[in-house]
């Protein structure tokens, strides 16, 4: 399979679009023209990786913390980010990232996570949602050619859907798919199409940090503090709680360094937040929150990515997929 086509089915997956602003999501190292032939998934692009992968034949790395982030200025051996890019060139290893747009994505990091404690769909604690647009073209009504279009279009999401309002065909979908759609419909019709677009309602629920769920049958805190441990395989993990008996109800994940929703869990009434690196002064005002964390690591959080990511590649790749869990640069003592 070629790389643009691989890189294609992947960004179906999990559009870059759901990224945060600062973040350096998709296509980082590589030649698109290039035959994927061995891929391996990891949450880092270490010296390590990139030996192994050289050793291995591996020629597609898809890790999830981006190995380019912010603004390189040279790719020289004088620098040890420079020498690892340069490898990677020189071995003609690609290079794709998935990070914060597979932590937002409603099947990502935090939803895995989620599957693993209970089996449930949780929900976002912070969700973004896409900019739509409904598109008012005039046409009284539908020719069977522009239906089936329509139809077409509908199945493969490049829009949401249609129909006939007020004598008029109203098509809803992505501001960001209209120039194309528009393009898509003009080219069936003989006469130029008159439209209008209006930025529509407050689009769909695309994507979120953080994700919440409601457990079926509430523990104290105590008790599901060990049912963490064995759901995740972790040995250790630091607390803030004022009362361990407290009851455990609804519990937030926020996958990797998820200081960042300590209020929007309080606006959600939730009892339990579960993250990794959360810092001296977010356990602090978790604690005037009356929120319970329970830290269990940035790389424990986040080496799910391997398993995720390697499955979710081989539903459309069939080579071989290598998960490299790595280490956690942190030794528990
Ligand atoms: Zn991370």
């Amino acid at each position: 399979m070629q790389l643009k086509h691989f890189l294609n089915k992947l960004e179906k997956m999990y559009p870059v679009e759901l990224q945060e602003k600062w973040d350096n999501c998709g296509f980082l190292v590589g030649r698109l023209e290039n035959e994927v032939k061995k891929v391996l998934t990891t949450l880092d692009v270490t010296h390590e990786v990139i030996e192994y992968s050289i050793a291995n034949n591996v020629n597609l790395i898809v890790s999830h913390h981006p190995i380019i982030l912010d603004g390189m200025k040279s790719i020289t051996s004088k620098t040890m980010h420079g020498d690892k890019v340069l490898k990677l060139i020189e071995n003609k290893i690609a290079v794709i990232s998935m990070h914060t747009n597979i932590d937002k994505h409603p099947e990502g990091l935090n939803d895995f996570l989620i599957q693993k404690l209970s089996g449930t769909k949780g929900k976002f604690l912070n969700s973004d949602r896409s900019s739509d647009v409904k598109l008012i073209i005039n046409e009284k009504k539908l020719e069977t050619k522009l239906e089936n279009l329509l139809i077409k279009m509908k199945k493969s999401d490049e829009i949401y859907d249609y129909g006939i309002e007020n004598q008029k065909l109203t098509v809803t979908l992505r501001s960001k798919d209209l120039k194309k759609s528009i393009n898509m419909i003009q080219y069936l019709k003989e006469d130029e199409i008159q439209f209008e677009a209006f930025p529509y309602a407050l689009g769909k629920e695309i994507g979120g940090l953080g994700n919440y769920f409601t457990i079926e049958k509430p523990l104290p805190l105590r008790e599901y503090i060990e049912y963490v441990k064995k759901a995740l395989d972790i040995s250790i993990l630091s607390v803030v709680a004022e009362d361990l008996d407290k009851i455990i109800k609804k519990v937030a994940i926020v996958s990797g360094s998820g200081g960042s929703l300590i209020k929007e869990s309080y606006k959600k009434e939730i009892d339990l937040y579960i993250s990794g690196d959360i810092n001296y002064h977010v356990a602090q005002s978790a604690k005037d929150y009356g929120l319970a964390i329970v830290d269990i690591g940035h790389f424990e959080s986040e080496v799910i990515f391997c398993e995720l990511m390697a499955h979710k590649i081989s539903t459309f790749f069939e080579g071989k997929v290598i998960q490299f869990g790595g280490k956690n640069p942190f030794l528990r003592m």
